[in-house]
């Protein structure tokens, strides 16, 4: 394992991802949506930064199997929060293919929120295949397998405090 961000960049990026999304939101009290089980702890330190008010619910889907997606999405737990009407966030720790988001964007919007945005923590832009704007990203990295810092190989490594790529 190879370190690709460390800790002191993350939490930098994170302070700065808080500022844009509280000074965009101030005045409403939109709700993040973290995406399980990846986005726990940039989700946790991301609301820790913002200076306005919101609220907290998850969704968990999934989509992979060790380091290869498997190409369909399965919803494991839907939120439990009425997005009606609401600003809703989408936080995702990283956008690979895209097949979750699009997946993610297409339910949720079916809930007719106020708006929808997408915040990621890392997003692999080259390989990506979406046809709408992300609002909010952290870093942009290219097609490598990462861990740490919430993500997972075979649900291992999440605590790791920085994010590293896999060497094979
Ligand atoms: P997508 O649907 O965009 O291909 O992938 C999104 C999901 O796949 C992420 O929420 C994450 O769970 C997983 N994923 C994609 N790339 C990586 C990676 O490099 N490392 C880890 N740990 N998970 C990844």
């Amino acid at each position: 394992m190879k370190e690709l961000i460390s800790e002191k960049q993350i939490k930098s990026r994170v302070k700065e991802l808080a500022k844009e999304i509280s000074d965009k939101y101030r005045g409403k009290t939109p709700i993040l949506i973290g995406v399980l089980n990846g986005s726990f702890i940039f989700l946790a330190d991301l609301v820790r930064e913002l200076t306005i008010e919101c609220e907290v619910d998850f969704i968990k889907i999934s989509s992979y199997e060790g380091t290869r997606s498997v190409g369909t999405v399965h919803l494991l737990k839907d939120i439990s929060a009425d997005i009606t009407g609401r600003d809703i966030i989408i936080i995702e720790d990283i956008i690979d293919s895209g097949l979750t988001m699009n997946f993610l964007k297409t339910r949720l919007e079916g809930a007719n929120p106020a708006s929808l945005a997408i915040t990621t923590l890392l997003f692999k832009k080259e390989v990506a295949r979406l046809n709408f704007m992300i609002d909010f990203v952290g870093f942009e990295i290219s097609s490598e397998y990462v861990v740490g810092y919430g993500l997972d190989l075979n649900q291992k490594k999440r605590n790791l405090k920085s994010i590293f790529r896999i060497e094979q």
